[in-house]
């Protein structure tokens, strides 16, 4: 294990400066090099500046750094996408080519790529939607998501590159502040019921979509890329589910904690792409072929994000004394 070193695109964001983390305890800070096209705040590790639209850079550091595996992260989400559609065509899609390429030439041992419930769309079944639903992807993101599956498949069967995905659903956690997704409001919400503010939320009350708390998220990501490659029978992306619920009941579970917490709805663009998501997800495939199960449900959750957050604020209340 000590001898794969690792590389992530995309290292600062909601989930990469998680995952990085979690790569450094289990392979060594040296061997998990980060990237991205935005310096951090504080490095706590190998970093270095990489926009994933620059293949020869990308595959000049994977030479330098003797890379083996690539975590890649790098991409505009949902809600930002539909800013720029074909600038995030062009990020989400040529920054994945670049990936793949450079695994194939240089013999890399594993790539991860991340997709998303953003691959189905308002025709796809919306309650426990299968692993092989349809894909009918509404947003620029969703269609760049499921092409990328599509191409992460054609380099496994074509070049046997071990390229591994899951489809994340809205990720939840108190490390990170999300980077423009539509289920970004499910991590606000716990940011304004710490300050004590009341929640504007953009989507409607009644919105149920799947999420996945962010120490689920990287368990399963790591389990995922450990397994065994003969286990593996979904080779363009595994549905991947934790909780299901909607902004009426993610508030209800904060007020259980915070009797005083209160939430308005202001739904904007966001409402119609949140109606052509899945309300929840059969992950089966995943549990059966590499054991996943999440262990956080809705209530464990709240109460973790607002420990966590409230043991945060009182650490930087007293480091402002
Ligand atoms: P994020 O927006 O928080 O982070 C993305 C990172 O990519 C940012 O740090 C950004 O600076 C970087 N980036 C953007 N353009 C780049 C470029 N040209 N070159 C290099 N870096 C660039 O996203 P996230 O939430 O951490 O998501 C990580 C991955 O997981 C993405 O591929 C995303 O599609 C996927 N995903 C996330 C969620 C979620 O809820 N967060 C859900 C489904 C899938």
């Amino acid at each position: 294990m000590a001898t794969e070193r690792i590389l992530i695109t995309g290292a600062n964001g909601q989930i990469g400066s998680v995952l990085t983390q979690a790569l450094r305890e289990r392979y060594g800070t040296d061997h998990v090099v980060a990237s991205d096209i935005r310096q951090p705040a504080e490095a706590a590790g190998p970093f270095f500046t990489l926009d994933v639209l620059d293949g020869e850079a990308m595959a000049a550091l994977i030479k330098r750094e003797s890379i083996t595996q690539v975590y890649h992260l790098a991409a505009i989400l949902s809600a930002k996408g539909e800013e720029a559609p074909l600038h995030t065509w062009e990020i989400n899609m040529q920054g994945l080519f670049n990936v793949l390429e450079v695994a194939r030439t240089h013999q890399l041992h594993k790539v991860f790529y991340p997709s998303s419930i953003a691959v189905f769309g308002s025709r796809t079944e919306k309650l426990l939607t299968p692993q092989w639903a349809h894909l009918y992807p509404e947003t620029v993101y969703g269609i760049s998501k499921a092409a990328g599956e599509y191409w992460a498949l054609y380099y496994h069967t074509r070049y046997g590159l071990d390229v591994r995905s899951v489809r994340y659903p809205g990720i939840i956690g108190y490390q990170s502040l999300p980077g423009g997704g539509t289920t970004d409001y499910a991590v606000d919400i716990f940011h304004k019921a710490i300050e004590g503010q009341t929640f504007s939320c953009f989507l409607k009350a009644t919105t149920a979509l799947p999420m996945l708390y962010m120490d689920d998220a990287i368990r399963g990501t790591l389990e995922l890329m450990e397994a065994p490659a003969s286990q593996l029978t979904v080779r363009s992306s595994y549905n991947l589910a934790g909780m299901s619920f909607t902004p009426a009941e993610l508030a209800a579970s904060i007020q259980e904690f915070i009797p005083a917490f209160s939430i308005s709805y202001q739904p904007d663009f966001r409402q119609q792409i949140a109606d052509s998501w899945p309300a929840s997800i059969d992950d089966s495939e995943a549990r059966a072929d590499w054991g996943w199960e999440p262990s956080f449900d809705l209530r464990a959750m709240t109460k973790d994000m607002l420990h966590h957050l409230r043991q945060r604020r009182s650490a930087s209340d007293t480091a402002a004394l």
